[in-house]
């Protein structure tokens, strides 16, 4: 079933360059870009987007390092594309991300983790509306 998510490349991987190599990985497995945008999210709207990690420990971390440099919000569509997206990101922390994942080869740390990806469709409905009207949305 034809589905969206919505993708953000993190500050560390626009920083080094690698954002078409990651649009490719998209491109290259029936995900199309949909949506794309450079932004430098404020400090307020990385908070609202991350909400719901408010009362973790890392929380001032992720919102330091979220609004630490432009990043690239995408909305990508195709099949299972929550779970495709995800499949393609690999684990959490590059250290344990399978290989060939894109956190595997382009990102360092647990937080610097190079992608964001929603984590259900209902999720991705709710952050995609943070970023994009749907006339944007093609
Ligand atoms: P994701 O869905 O794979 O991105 O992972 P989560 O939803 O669990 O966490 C959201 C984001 O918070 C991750 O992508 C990391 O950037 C960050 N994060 C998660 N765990 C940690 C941690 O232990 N320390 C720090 N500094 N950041 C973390």
């Amino acid at each position: 079933m034809a589905e969206r998510t919505l993708s953000i490349i993190k500050p560390d991987a626009v920083s080094k360059g690698v954002i078409g190599k990651i649009v490719d990985r998209f491109e290259s497995n029936d995900l199309r870009i949909a949506a794309m945008k450079k932004v430098q999210l404020s400090r307020a709207m990385a908070e609202q987007f991350y909400a719901i990690h408010r009362e973790r420990p890392f929380f001032g971390e992720l919102v330091g390092f979220m609004t630490s440099g432009p990043v690239v919000v995408m909305v990508l569509e195709g099949d299972n594309a929550v779970a495709k997206n995800r499949e393609l990101m690999g684990a959490t922390n590059p250290k344990e991300a399978a290989a060939g994942t894109i956190r595997a080869d382009f990102a360092e740390s647990i937080d610097a983790n190079a992608v964001h990806g929603s984590d259900s469709a209902e999720n991705a409905a709710l952050e995609i509306s943070q970023f994009f009207a749907e006339f944007e949305i093609l």
